[in-house]
């Protein structure tokens, strides 16, 4: 499953934020994809549960074939299905009963016969706790070991509305009429919504689907159609392979299709009619990376075809169904016209990680929810890998460090990190695993061993890996085995067990720092490892087997990213290096091993040097990491804040993503603390004097053509320049913007987010009238996220407020999945969007409460109260927002702990203030008078317009 993006607009200052202890409710939903999301999971219950019970089904029985019909006429709205399974199981031990899963169904009747044996009737009971459907044989006599039966089970339910299970979406056609589907999300427990079944990952069976449907729609499923048993209204489809449950789908709607066929394997695009014309790029994106990842695992595809779809209510980002993956629309239509370049590079990322999924996931699954990394961690290496094979010319691998990389290592040194390999047990516990360590950890720990075991290696070693656990599941011991075993194969010399190397990474949380000391008279250095924290006072014991290599400055090559030294599961290694005593000396090549690194003093500066003097002898990621490292250190008091401050005044030399990415990010976190500030302007005038020479050179206009990146780094450099004052950035985004209201003029849909963002800042109630009905009109899903995105950018108090109360208006065309994403925009953006959002939960926060109950997600008000105290800075927010969270603290929801982490976050923005702020202001203020003088020679044009930036930034 793909976890959904969040909090995008708040995803690059997430980055560097480090989450509280207290995760549920805070930084869970950011967990945000970059961070993972608490939209990701429809399971989702917020409270573990207080009892010692097994939650797992007993072995004594096991399913081998389910036959599941199922009634439905979604097509006229109507919520109610019924259904038939009859479930072919073996009897392992001796017993009088069956025990499965069932969730929200009405059992009717229950019957069991077998080859021998008459159908006779079974007792049904229920446990609601551990949603567990017994049927006992009413003879008390036992059914015998080894004897195989058939259970038949007639039931009935309705669509759910909360996007989880079997479930009612609904679109609005041309004419402007309500239309109906029903379709599937059963990861990781809802499939026992749809039918009664052995809903574990492990419990593999065949399944043969059929589909009572009005004839007007058509239903699709993982296999395709049987023929000779389909007529009009009923469709069959072909028996599938041994399968989890949870993987399997179906979808009965009015959809329209586009079909494409590679290597004998058809695949087609279902979305909803009117979107036809937007299915192209992912047919194609999607053929070219299916055969990428076969001939990358040298396995074949297991299916005889694959479908894609788009759902228009989807909670999570996407979900693998076997031979059926679907999609949030915005995930998978784009339009070459309107589009941007954003939307379509991540379809492609996401079919990839849908695609992986159909090995390491489907074709191989997780034994149990305790090794979902196996699956997610795959996934999330592969979205990058595959696409990396299908297009070259994207060079992936910057985005992979700013998206996942970093995000991992920012969420992964609490004080407690949780291992990847982590025991759960119930369905709400299950569902707390979708979050950073399972992806974004994984991923970057498995790419540290792709890189430091050579990719010959580690791709024999996911062969193996696929092939001897094919159509079954898997622990992470049959991993490292398979990787072991291709080692030997390759001749390749490990210097210890694969299983101890890659479970130190996989059984404890967190990641080391490797603490880098230098001998400048041998040329010799030393690493030692310990364990890394956000916290500096946290110290726990704990040790890793670490690869590494190094590049220097006599010898800059950063392409062999093999490990070259190892430390293993020892303190500290020496290494004899012979280094010329005014080399730079910089750990970790491209930046592919999983951790941080600190130098000494001296080196530091060697490195800053080598920055200002050449900035290109040192790789764009290593260039990003450093800055990512040295703003972790300095927050953290571990390095003076000189040492990352005078490290990025070598950026207007810099031109790559990776690094403005990261630049973007720590100046987002200042303007976050220091935005009150009496002395702000001087953190303006560092911005401004950093990044003018990249925004004259990129400007605000899209240019057709330019490779992704630079669009992208646009946009980071639009945010910093606006942010800083640049007088052109900020008439220009004003103006832009109001030729679009006043004549039509169409903003390019790859500046779009930060037109309208700082365009909105400073325009008046008819623009942001005007942005708000574009929201209301769009069909287009990534556009609507975008202006949601915007309209938080506003300053003016009484806009904000109709905005904020736009999320309860259940009159309005906002979807449900949207009402809960429009607080974080407006309380991300400075001191009035916080102020107003509390005023607004202050009188509303039961309604806003309610809007997504049950099983459809987190809470969003405990999710916003616990967003919202990442934000405050001042005593004055303080009190206004403890009061409301004193308020709202016994209501239902709202979890026990919420109060706690509310404090915890504003104690620790507190604290970052007081060991931060003056150090930086310090360092801002000595350094506009070393520059100022020169900006006034060498660009007069910018020592102006920083000047009138104080003026204008006043205003909003
Ligand atoms: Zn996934």
């Amino acid at each position: 499953m793909h976890s959904f993006v969040g909090v995008l607009f708040v995803g690059l200052a997430a980055v560097l934020l480090a989450a509280g202890p207290a995760q549920a409710g805070t930084r869970s939903l950011p967990p945000l994809f970059r961070e993972s999301g608490a939209l990701e999971n429809p399971n989702f219950r917020f409270d573990a549960r207080a009892d010692d019970l097994n939650y797992r089904l007993p072995n004594n029985t096991l399913p081998i074939h389910y036959d599941v019909e199922l009634t439905t006429n979604v097509h006229d709205g109507t919520k109610k299905f019924t259904g038939k399974v009859q479930i072919d199981v073996t009897i392992v031990e001796a017993t009088t009963t069956l025990v499965l899963h069932k969730r929200q169904l009405n059992i009717l009747s229950a019957k069991i016969e077998s080859a021998t044996s008459a159908s006779e009737d079974l007792t049904i009971s229920y446990e609601e706790e551990r949603e567990f459907l017994t049927l006992t044989r009413k003879t008390n006599v036992n059914f015998e070991k080894d004897t195989e039966w058939k259970v038949t089970l007639e039931y009935e339910g309705e669509l759910r509305t909360d996007n989880g299970g079997f479930y009612l979406s609904t679109y609005t056609d041309a004419d402007g009429n309500e239309r109906y589907l029903a379709i599937t999300q059963f990861e990781s427990t809802d499939a026992r919504h749809a039918f009664p079944c052995y809903d574990e990952p492990n419990k593999r069976a065949t399944f043969t689907i059929t589909i009572n449907h009005s004839p007007t729609y058509t239903a699709i499923s993982n296999m395709p159609v049987d023929t000779s048993k389909t007529i009009s209204g009923k469709t069959v489809f072909q028996k599938t392979v041994n399968m989890p449950t949870y993987l399997l789908a179906f979808i009965v709607s009015d959809f329209v299709y586009t079909e494409g066929v590679l290597n004998d394997t058809p695949q087609r695009i279902y979305s909803r009619p009117g979107t036809k014309n937007e299915q192209e790029w992912a047919l194609v994106s999607g053929m070219l990376i299916l055969e990428r990842l076969a001939e990358y695992y040298n396995v074949d595809f297991a299916l005889p075809k694959i479908d894609q779809a788009a759902i228009p209510d989807f909670a999570a980002g996407a979900m693998e169904n076997w031979g059926l993956a679907t999609y949030r629309e915005e995930y998978m239509l784009y339009n070459k016209d309107t589009s941007t370049v954003t939307t379509q590079t991540n379809i492609a990322s996401i079919i990839a990680h849908e695609y992986c999924h159909q090995w390491f996931g489907n074709y191989v699954a997780v034994h149990w929810w305790t090794y979902l990394w196996l699956k997610e961690g795959f996934a999330t290496l592969f979205s990058y890998k595959a696409v990396d094979a299908a297009y070259p010319e994207w060079g992936v691998w910057q985005q992979f460090q700013t998206d996942d990389y970093q995000s991992a290592l920012t969420n992964d040194a609490s004080d407690y990190p949780r291992p990847m390999t982590h025991y759960v047990q119930k369905p709400s516990e299950i569902a707390m695993s979708y979050g950073t360590v399972t992806y974004a950890k994984a991923g970057s720990v498995l790419n540290m061993w792709n890189h430091a075991l050579t990719d010959k290696v580690f791709q024999r070693g996911l062969h193996n890996y696929l092939d001897a656990n094919q159509y079954s599941s898997a622990v992470e011991e049959q991993l490292f085995l398979a990787i072991q075993t291709a080692a030997k194969e390759e001749n390749y010399e490990i210097p210890a067990k694969i299983e101890d190397m890659l479970g130190s990474w996989s059984r404890q949380g967190g990641y080391p720092l490797l603490t880098v000391t230098r001998n400048y008279n041998n040329g010799s250095f030393t690493v030692t490892q310990s364990s890394f924290h956000n916290n500096k006072n946290t110290v726990t014991q704990k040790s890793w087997y670490i690869p590494f290599n190094y590049a220097h400055q006599s010898n800059p090559d950063f392409r062999d990213t093999e490990a070259s030294h190892y430390l293993l599961n020892v303190p500290s290694v020496r290494v004899d290096a012979k280094l010329d005593k005014e080399d730079w000396l910089i750990l970790n090549k491209q930046s592919t091993g999983y951790y941080r690194i600190n130098y000494d003093e001296e080196n530091w500066k060697l490195i800053i040097d080598g920055l200002i003097k050449s900035p290109y002898k040192i790789h764009p990621r290593n260039r990003a990491q450093l800055m990512h490292d040295a703003y972790r250190f300095s927050a953290s008091n571990r390095l003076a804040h000189s040492v990352l401050l005078d490290m990025m005044t070598y950026l207007p030399k810099e031109d790559q993503y990776a690094p403005w990415s990261t630049a973007n990010g720590i100046i987002n976190v200042y303007n976050r603390y220091l935005s009150g500030d009496a002395k702000y302007y001087d953190f303006q005038m560092f911005v401004a004097e950093i990044v003018t020479p990249i925004y004259e050179k990129l400007g605000i206009n899209d240019v057709p053509g330019e490779h992704h990146y630079q669009k992208y780094t646009r946009n980071a450099v639009i945010n910093m320049a606006c942010l800083a004052g640049i007088q052109s950035c900020l008439t220009e985004t004003k103006n832009k913007l109001k030729a679009l209201v006043q004549h039509g003029t169409p903003i390019e849909a790859n500046v779009q987010s930060q037109i309208y963002c700082n365009g909105l800042k400073q325009s008046g109630d008819d623009v942001f009238q005007y942005v708000f009905n574009q929201l209301m009109d769009s069909t287009d899903q990534a556009f609507r996220r975008v202006l949601i995105s915007s309209l938080g950018c506003s300053q003016n108090e009484k806009q904000l407020k109709s905005y904020l109360e736009s999320s309860i208006d259940k009159d309005n065309k906002l979807r449900n999945q949207e009402r809960i994403t429009i607080l974080s925009p407006v309380y991300s953006r400075g001191s009035v969007g916080l102020m107003a959002t509390i005023d607004f939960l202050d009188e509303h926060w039961d309604e806003y409460g309610n809007l997504n109950t049950g099983f459809g997600g987190t809470n969003p008000l405990n999710d916003a109260l616990g967003g919202m105290s990442l934000y405050v800075v001042n005593t004055e927010q303080e009190k206004r927002l403890l009061a409301l969270v004193d308020k709202v603290k016994s209501s239902e929801h709202v979890s026990s702990s919420l109060e706690a982490s509310v404090k915890y976050n504003i104690q620790s923005n507190f604290d970052w203030l007081k060991s931060n702020r003056d150090p930086l202001i310090n360092w801002f203020q000595s350094f506009n008078i070393k520059s100022g003088a020169s900006a006034v020679i060498s660009s007069s044009s910018m020592a102006i317009s920083t000047l009138l930036l104080l003026v204008i930034s006043r205003l909003f």
